[in-house]
């Protein structure tokens, strides 16, 4: 963890390789609907988050409904590399409350899907 303030969520820099089925569980599902309904900060961040299996995030990072800041890695931490994710980040995970839904395969990879262009495959999804 680089951050363990309570504000910011799922700022996890993982060891280990991803899982190559993701975890699509309530938790994952969870993050997901709050992550579409956040709205990305102001300003640009100072650069991007690169996971350690080559995933990176947007340039910005992400105010939740509930006030959580995250960055758009937070889905596929959860869904790629559940078992390093600390018990205290779930568990704000599983206080968010914006429903749930299951994620789109780029918002595993690290994209925001409402703020990026889908691309033409996406429509069918
Ligand atoms: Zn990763």
């Amino acid at each position: 963890m680089r951050d363990s303030s309570p504000k910011m969520l799922l700022y996890v820099e993982p060891q280990l390789q991803p899982t190559r089925a993701p975890v699509l569980d309530g938790l994952t599902r969870k993050m997901t609907a709050a992550f579409r309904a956040g709205r990305p900060e102001g300003r640009a961040s100072y650069g991007i988050h690169v996971c350690r299996c080559g995933a990176e995030s947007s340039n910005r990072d992400f105010i939740l409904p509930s006030g959580l800041t995250t960055n758009s890695l937070c889905v596929h931490y959860l869904a790629h590399h559940r078992a390093e994710v600390p018990p205290s980040e779930l568990e704000k995970v599983a206080r968010l409350d914006q429903g749930e839904v299951r994620p789109r395969k780029t918002e595993l990879s690290g994209a925001r899907w409402s703020t990026g262009i889908p691309r033409w495959w996406e429509f069918w999804r």
